[in-house]
Parts: C-alpha cells; sequence; structure tokens
C-alpha cells in the first residue's frame, strides 16, 4: 500500500521508536529492502501496555454491539482493500498474489465470524442443588493480551487473535515477526478506521522480541499471552508467564503424517497432498511433513505426486502464472537445503527437485523424495518448504504408531474410502484436527489448535472468544 505506516501504533497514535531505532524489511524474491520500520524497545512496550491498561476499563464497559459493528466495519475495509493487502502481504513475505488474496480473505472471515460472537457472550443463572443459594455466571475479558505473531500467515495469525479479544472486550499488545510488520501495521489503520477507540489495540513491531516480550509477561498488568510459533519460542514464555500467572493460548509447530491407505482414492490423495503440502510454499504449521503410503501404492502416489510438484512454476509472488514463492529467507532455506541433503545421504531417492537454483531471491523447487529413512533428520523436524518425504508402511496399527511417534500433534490426513477404518484411525490419531480425504483444515468457523507440544488451547470457532473470557459466579442466597 503505497501509504503503508511504519511506525509503532500505541494508544492510537503513530509513534516512533523512543530511541529511533528501525527495522529493515526486504522482499525475499529479490533481497532489496522494502520499508524501514520503526523498531520498538523496552520503553516502547512499557508505553503500549500503560496504552493497554488504561484503555481495558472503558472498553470492558462498551456495548458487545459497539464492538461487534468495529469488526463488521473492518471486515467490509479489508474485503475492499483486498488488492492493496495481498501486494503487500506478498512484498514482505514471498507468497504469490493469488495465495495472498486468499488469505486476506481467510484473516477477513475471523472478524466476520467473532462480530457474530462478540453479541452471543452469555452466562446463566441457577439455584444450586442446596436450594438455598443462586448462582449467577457471567463473563468478563480476560484483560490486556500480549499477541505474538509468525511471519507464515502476517494478516491471518493477526485477526486470528485480534478479532476474539475485542469481541471479548480486552485491549491488546500486538507484536508481529520482524520479517512481516507491514500487514499487521496495514491491519491497525483498518480498525482505527473502522472506529477501534485509541488504545485498544497497540502494535509494536521489534527485532529486539525478549527484551519487550519478557518484561510485559513478568510485568503483572498482562493478564493473557495469545502466541503463534516455534514449540522452542512456545516453552520459553510459558515460563516467563509462570511467574504471575498468565493465561496463555499456544499455537506451536506441528509433524503433520499424511496417510494414504490401499482403499484410498489416489487423485483425492494427490489432490490433496498438493494442497497440504504446498500451501504457503509448505511454510505453514500444518503442512504436511512426513508422508506414509501404504506399500502397494507408494510407487504410484510418489510417480504422480512428483508429476505434479515438477509441474509447479517457481518464481516471484507477484509475477503472473507463479505457484511457488521464495521461502522467507537464507536461514529458512539453508534449513531446507540441510534436511534434504541428510534425508538423501541416507537412501532418499530424490523423484522431483531437491536443487537450490542460482540467482537472487530464496527460492527452493518443489521436492519429492521417496524411500526416506525413518531415522532422517526430516521426520522430526519441522521441514518448513516445499518438500515432499514419502516412507511406506504394511498396516495400521503400525502405521498408527508411526504417526503418533512424534512430540507434535497439530493435524494429521487421512486418505481411505472405508468409513470404518477413517473413524477408527481418527479417534487414534493424537492430533487436535484431522482432515479425512482433504488436504485443507482451516477455517475460521472451526476449532483450529493442537494436542502435545503443539500447544494449548484452539483459535476459532465457537469456543475461540472463550480464550479471552473468565467466569465470574456470583452466589446469592434465596431469601
Ligand atoms: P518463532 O517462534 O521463531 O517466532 C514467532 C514469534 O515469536 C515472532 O513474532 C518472534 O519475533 C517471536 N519471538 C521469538 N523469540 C521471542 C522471545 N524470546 N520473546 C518474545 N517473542 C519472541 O516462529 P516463526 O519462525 O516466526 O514461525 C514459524 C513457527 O510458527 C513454526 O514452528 C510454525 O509451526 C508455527 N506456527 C504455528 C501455527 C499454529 O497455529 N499452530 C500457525 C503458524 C505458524
Amino acid at each position: 500500500m503505497t501509504d503503508t505506516p511504519t511506525q509503532l501504533f500505541i494508544g492510537g497514535a503513530w509513534v516512533d521508536a523512543a530511541d529511533g531505532a528501525t527495522l529493515p524489511v526486504d522482499d525475499p524474491a529479490t533481497g532489496e529492502i522494502i520499508a524501514h520500520v520503526a523498531d520498538a524497545g523496552p520503553k516502547d512496550a512499557r508505553l503500549a501496555e500503560d496504552a493497554a491498561v488504561g484503555a481495558q476499563d472503558g472498553w470492558a464497559r462498551t456495548a458487545p454491539r459497539a464492538r461487534s459493528e468495529i469488526l463488521r466495519r473492518a471486515y467490509e475495509i479489508i474485503i475492499d482493500r483486498t488488492d492493496e493487502l495481498a501486494h503487500l502481504m506478498t512484498a514482505e513475505m514471498g507468497k504469490p498474489l493469488a495465495e495472498a488474496r486468499g488469505e486476506v480473505a481467510y484473516a477477513a472471515e475471523f472478524f466476520r465470524w467473532f462480530s457474530e460472537e462478540a453479541v452471543r457472550i452469555d452466562g446463566s443463572a441457577g439455584i444450586l442443588p442446596d436450594g438455598r443459594n443462586r448462582m449467577l455466571l457471567s463473563r468478563r475479558p480476560v484483560g490486556p493480551c500480549l499477541l505474538i505473531t509468525p511471519w507464515n500467515f502476517p494478516l491471518a495469525m493477526g485477526t486470528r487473535k485480534i478479532g476474539p479479544a475485542i469481541a471479548a472486550g480486552c485491549t491488546m499488545i500486538l507484536k508481529p515477526a520482524p520479517q512481516t510488520p507491514l500487514s499487521s501495521l496495514a491491519l491497525a489503520a483498518i480498525l482505527k478506521e473502522a472506529g477501534l477507540p485509541d488504545g485498544v489495540l497497540n502494535v509494536v513491531p521489534t527485532s529486539r522480541a525478549g527484551e519487550v516480550g519478557e518484561p510485559l509477561l513478568r510485568g503483572g498488568r498482562v493478564r493473557k499471552l495469545s502466541f503463534t510459533g516455534s514449540t522452542q519460542v512456545g516453552r520459553l514464555l510459558l515460563a516467563q508467564c509462570a511467574d504471575t500467572v498468565v493465561r496463555t493460548s499456544m499455537e506451536l509447530g506441528g509433524n503433520a503424517p499424511f496417510v494414504v491407505f490401499e482403499d484410498a482414492d489416489l487423485d483425492k490423495a494427490v489432490d490433496g497432498a498438493m494442497v497440504a503440502k504446498m500451501r504457503n510454499m509448505g511454510e505453514a504449521c500444518t503442512a504436511a511433513n512426513r508422508f506414509f503410503v501404504h506399500r502397494s501404492v507408494a510407487e504410484e502416489f510418489g510417480r504422480r505426486l512428483a508429476e505434479r510438484m515438477g509441474a509447479l512454476v517457481v518464481g516471484p509472488g507477484t509475477r503472473d502464472g507463479v505457484d511457488v514463492g521464495p521461502l522467507i529467507d537464507v536461514k529458512g532455506r539453508a534449513k531446507v537445503e540441510e534436511l534434504v541433503a541428510d534425508a538423501v545421504e541416507r537412501g532418499a531417492q530424490v523423484l522431483v527437485g531437491g536443487r537450490t537454483p542460482q540467482g537472487p531471491g530464496c527460492f527452493y523447487p518443489p521436492t519429492v523424495l521417496a524411500d526416506v529413512d525413518p531415522e532422517s533428520r526430516l521426520m522430526d523436524t519441522e521441514i518448513f518448504g516445499p518438500v515432499a518425504a514419502i516412507l511406506t508402511f504394511e498396516d495400521e496399527d503400525e502405521v498408527v504408531r508411526r504417526a503418533n511417534d512424534t512430540p507434535w500433534g497439530l493435524v494429521g490426513y487421512l486418505f481411505t474410502e472405508g468409513l470404518d477404518r477413517a473413524l477408527r484411525v481418527s479417534e487414534r490419531l493424537e492430533v487436535g484436527m484431522v482432515g479425512l480425504n482433504t488436504g485443507l483444515v482451516s477455517n475460521p468457523a472451526a476449532p483450529f489448535g493442537g494436542v502435545k507440544q503443539s500447544g494449548l488451547g484452539r483459535e476459532g470457532g465457537r469456543v475461540g472468544i472463550d480464550e479471552f473470557l473468565e467466569y465470574q459466579y456470583l452466589a446469592v442466597p434465596v431469601q
């Protein structure tokens, strides 16, 4: 966007960092710097906290309908500006424009969904079993929240948290990923335009995440952390939250199994694999990381998947006809290269891709590896790139055991035409979400989240707002 803000957003005003620091934002397709954004330090974090804490009381008392209408207006503005927002996202993150437009729609939908939930926050009243007391149960906002988001879905990871926080009546400090602050700043401008009162949302991009986050979490005034990012950082933040018993929602990493049984419809399985693997260039927590394919269909599945992956066009996300953009940065690409090299050293066959192209930009080709050794590092590491690693299995018990043999449990994908098997295996998978004969589970109306080290709590769906609400029980004697 031509007029995208690049300053911090604190108390409804656009301001520079107190120490004047800025951080560069680059385009991963070219490596060129596209903006310098104010780089918040601890002083700015304190100001943002003051603003959020100061606004909390009044905001909690606004009419739910007023909060709902702000979200609805913001939804409409985002949809109207789809193209501008998509270009901004592609510039700072790299995904092809078509995918960026898809993310804008997905992101906006969280606002529409939670505008509808804001007016349905209810409580209950009743007589307790002893007959002597009444119970009035009401719900109230948890209080000022710190929201920390990753770079892979720069807009949607923000709206997935901001939507329910606004609906519930919480104020916020948003700390976006340093690679992709522009989408969050554009979102703040849209919410201001939609009528969000000053101080309710504050945005502090920073290259000094620890210095900004830790005092907020240990300080006692922030009452809730909603974090999306890696399990490693999530663990660190959980420890920081322990001091003042900050409530947490943690959307962490995944290591999704993608299981193709011998009775699967292979057309559906390959279509599903293309989505589960290639959405966002494989840079998604929901990305299929381990393909377990029944021995009897593995060769055919690998051949067809390699054909489809090999036909994808790699290039800058802004170019027409491009299916696969660059990875986020050189570090991200180096990790993918190392994981592929390790698998190949252990005997994996490269069916397609596997070679880093020359030239500028962080590009990596769609890659399919067959006969992957189960001890390969990519089996217990999020690949976060366009690499499908295929292993084979013989029977159901074996594949369930292997699919569950990981500390993560975000999502699993199953391909089978047998209803009994589909239900039986889904129930045995240790994951928060299952895609049955589909490679896409994300939807604002469904509860998103994982088990084990993939996180705590759920985002979206009817339950998404619960993460931002507390119960209060009022005891009243029956006179
Ligand atoms: P990351 O954990 O490195 O960073 C996430 C966010 O945490 C960023 O904003 C970063 O600046 C911040 N951060 C890092 N160190 C911090 C600290 N000490 N204190 C406070 N904040 C800190 O993850 P990433 O590379 O940005 O994103 C990729 C990860 O996110 C992957 O593991 C992916 O699976 C996960 N993810 C999960 C979901 C989900 O819903 N489960 C969705 C998208 C991404």
